[in-house]
């Protein structure tokens, strides 16, 4: 299997490689150059597989021979042993609501289902050229910890997390800051969230620290993290039902980087039946108004919700669907980006939008629709959303039968949950006495030439230890 830009101008590279490059060197984001095509009898036979075997088929389609198949799995089962639920990505039903649970890892978000297997993928890969890579990112909250979670340990990999110090939850922060790992390096930002991915953006373009470090990203860009995504469509269609290719099932997923549901996407173009795919936002809604109307437009700024994870006003992934809604013309792609770039919008053609409308439903749902939601499911059910999953079965309320992705664990979201229904939800066990717990923490000024100093002083005293 090939790898190519949504833009152009790269040759067309290998699994390994498009896995280490991340983002592609011309700016755009890698994609497949073909997506594997499935056949309803291919597909029945997955329909009773469990999680970690449909896993290993489905990235087998996408990494060729680059890895033997032994190695897959092992890499595959050894990701999804740090899950506390023995199916990994659960279906359970809240009153008549079908949800996806998809925060069972280690840091209760969704992100451990891409980023466990990312971290044990670019071990692998590392070993076997030999090489080390020095992963550099900023988080606003869910990210950075599973980021961490998915890397913690690895030898061959240092981590570096910046967060706005004081911005993230408690919670959040704790996650992070507790991982006491060598390889682990978290730096609290006198700052914003802006601030610290304006740092990282300033460390990236420049490229001699760039290469002299050899810096890595983690963000939702890397194709591998849409892989790992796409398993748990096909898994909750084998579950529901039982492998019948004449059902097609939807699903509503709260989007904010569009990963998640462009991973939905992928798996109906590869030949899943899927029915409808419901893009759940919240107040930041450029999703939402792009499917409506046809022009992807940025607003002046972000808006804080209720689901943070959510607030986002670019979303990264996008770029990729908009390659596939022009099928592959990556001249079209250019013109529509220089477009956004220049005047902050982009607009596609009526027959594109009308394509666009069949692929997507959108909804954006507010903060008093979320907590209302939290409200009736509990009342109804007695089952806890977190309010990123509330926003997506809020969405999904003329589609009864849809299957609502759960992306978070409610008790990381403590606030959000009494203020709908006046407790906390339990928390798992991964969450528990974090606040007690022992916690390493850089603190530094906004600067670029701050954190630039901070990263050469720690590798020296790493490579010397
Ligand atoms: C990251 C995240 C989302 C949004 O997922 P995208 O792939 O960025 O669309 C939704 N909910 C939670 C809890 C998240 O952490």
């Amino acid at each position: 299997m090939h790898y190519i830009s949504t833009r152009g101008g790269i040759e067309p590279i290998g699994f390994a490689q498009a896995v280490m490059m991340g983002l592609a060197t011309d700016g755009g984001l890698l994609v497949p150059a073909e997506i594997p095509a499935l056949e309803p009898a291919r597909l029945r036979t997955w329909a009773d597989l469990s999680f970690q075997d449909l896993a290993l088929e489905v990235s087998t389609l996408f990494v060729g021979d680059e890895i033997p198949r032994a190695d897959l799995k092992a890499l595959i089962e050894r990701s999804y042993a740090t899950f506390s639920h023995p199916e990994v990505t659960p279906i359970v039903t809240a009153g008549e609501t079908r949800i996806l649970e998809l925060f069972h890892g280690p840091t209760a978000a969704f992100k451990d289902v891409a980023l466990q297997w990312l971290g044990n993928l670019f071990e692998y890969l590392l070993e076997r050229e030999g090489g080390r890579l020095n992963i550099v990112g900023a988080t606003s909250g869910d990210t950075g910890s599973a980021a961490i979670y998915g890397v913690r340990g690895k030898e061959r990999i240092q981590i570096f997390i910046l967060h706005p110090k004081g911005r993230v939850s408690p919670i959040q922060e704790r996650q992070m800051t507790t991982v006491l790992d060598g390889n682990v390096h978290n730096v609290a930002v006198r700052g914003t969230f802006d601030d610290a991915q304006n740092i990282v953006k300033t460390l990236f373009n420049d490229l001699p620290f760039k290469s002299a470090y050899r810096l890595g990203a983690v963000n939702s860009i890397n194709w591998a993290r849409i892989l790992a995504q796409t398993v748990y469509y096909f898994y909750a269609w084998g579950r529901i039902t039982g492998g019948d290719t004449e059902r097609r099932i939807s699903f509503s997923v709260p989007t904010g980087n569009f990963g998640d549901v462009f991973a939905g996407y992928l798996a109906r173009r590869m030949g899943l039946p899927i029915d409808r795919l419901v893009i759940a936002t919240n107040r930041n809604d450029i999703l939402t108004r792009f499917i409506h109307s046809g022009v992807y437009a940025v607003e002046d700024a972000v808006h804080q919700t209720l689901s943070p994870a959510m607030d986002i006003q670019i979303a990264s992934n996008f770029e990729r669907y908009l390659y596939y809604l022009h099928d592959g013309d990556q001249a079209r792609v250019c013109a529509l980006l220089d477009d956004l770039k220049r005047t902050g919008r982009l607009e596609v053609s009526a027959e594109r939008h009308r394509q666009a409308q069949a692929d997507f439903d959108a909804v954006a749902v507010s903060d008093a629709e979320t907590l209302d939601q939290i409200r009736a499911t509990y009342e109804a059910s007695g089952y806890i959303l977190c309010p990123h999953t509330a926003v997506g079965v809020r969405a999904a309320r003329d589609l009864p039968e849809a299957v609502c992705l759960a992306t978070a664990h409610p008790a990381k979201f403590g606030e959000a949950v009494v203020q709908a229904i006046g407790c906390e939800a339990p928390p798992p066990p991964s969450l528990l006495g974090l606040l007690e717990k022992e916690a390493r923490c850089a603190e530094l000024d906004a600067s670029a030439e701050a954190v630039k100093e901070h990263i050469e002083a720690t590798l020296k005293t790493v490579s010397a230890a």
